[in-house]
């Protein structure tokens, strides 16, 4: 191109973004708004950045903070997507019409149903499994069989749980109401309760800890914190209980997902990144950074979560956690499951 030619060109970009129609000139990049920790999305960030030239910017925090700051910039917000973890809070975004339906065969494709949006509003991109957790010094797997039956009377003062105050919590109990009903899942969750052996814990750290010392002998919890506490500290007392084995449903899983924002400058190329996300190339370095479980059938679990053994996940649709999660705060309130 001849330099005048150039410099024609140039004089028409400024002028299509004095115009408002400025695609051309940051095209390649993206805004992503993440309630994910920077050290479990960064490394994938910069590997699709090196294989396609996109350039990402990404803030971090907590998923009120950031549906909030979504629906305050509205139209103007900057963000083209929102990443999170537990169906309950992307559910929750797209009731709050932050998220736009998007139409992927790619997607379609390489996401069980189940694990995203009927509407296209949000996919999973990874899975976790919320399973019992043992003090294996103090009981045998023989003793244990689903989550209901932790609250059989043989397990009075036995049993540590997470605070119902956590959506991990409240989207398990809601997808219990999409199981059983909620008259039962009260009856579940009332017969915990009367197991408690302490005080609800902040955290599944805390809940791992109390049932390695002893002062409970089971609890449940997302399995990606019993991966990194063993990893820590590998001679403790410690194992997982998949509960599929005497049920007629699956293991509880979860996901962490993302969905393209309503008002995303970039929608295509977020389209593209998430289509990337799911497939087999980025699907280990998503999953095994926090050993979770790949959201794409086709790609295996990290080694040492697969060492953990393998379940059958429940089959009910993830969507449920939020569309129960109102109620299943509501019975644990009643209950009083703090
Ligand atoms: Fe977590």
């Amino acid at each position: 191109m001849s330099h005048s030619k150039k410099v024609l060109l140039s004089f028409a970009v400024i002028l299509a973004c004095l115009a408002g129609a400025c695609a051309w000139a940051d095209e390649r990049e993206l805004v992503v708004y993440s309630a994910r920790n920077e050290h479990l999305i960064k490394p994938l960030f910069d590997a699709y950045t090196d294989k396609t030239g996109v350039r990402i910017r990404f803030i971090t925090d907590k998923e009120g903070p950031l549906l909030e700051r979504l629906k305050a910039e509205g139209e103007s917000s900057p963000a083209d997507l929102l990443m999170t973890v537990d169906a309950g809070n992307l559910w929750h975004a797209a009731q709050e019409g932050v998220l736009r339906p998007v139409k992927s065969e790619v997607l379609e494709k390489s996401v069980p149903e189940a694990y995203r949006d009927p509407e296209g509003r949000w996919f999973g991109l990874s899975l976790r499994a919320r399973t019992i957790v043992y003090n294996n010094r103090r009981v045998k797997p023989a003793e244990l069989s689903t989550l209901e039956a932790l609250g059989n009377p043989e397990w009075k003062g036995r049993l540590c749980l997470r605070t119902s105050k956590k959506v991990y919590n409240q989207s398990l109990v809601a997808m219990l109401i999409g199981l059983y009903g909620e008259a039962r899942t009260e009856e579940i969750v009332r017969s915990w309760v009367a197991n408690l052996a302490a005080e609800p814990f902040a955290n599944d750290d805390a809940v791992l800890s109390a049932v390695a010392a002893g002062q409970c002998d089971a609890g449940i919890v997302n399995t990606y914190y019993y991966g990194r506490m063993i990893e820590k500290t590998p001679d403790l007392p410690l194992s997982l209980f998949w509960t599929d084995k005497d049920s007629d449903h699956g293991v509880h899983v979860n996901i962490s997902g993302a969905g393209i924002t309503r008002f995303a400058p970039h929608p295509e190329e977020a389209l593209k990144f998430v289509e990337w996300l799911v497939s087999p190339e980025a699907q280990n370095k998503f999953a095994d950074a926090n050993l979770e479980y790949p959201v794409n059938p086709s790609v295996s679990p990290h080694p040492d979560v697969q060492a953990w053994g393998s379940f059958k996940a429940d089959s009910l649709p993830v969507a449920k956690a939020g569309e129960f999660q109102e109620r299943a705060v509501k019975l644990m309130d009643r209950v009083g499951y703090k």
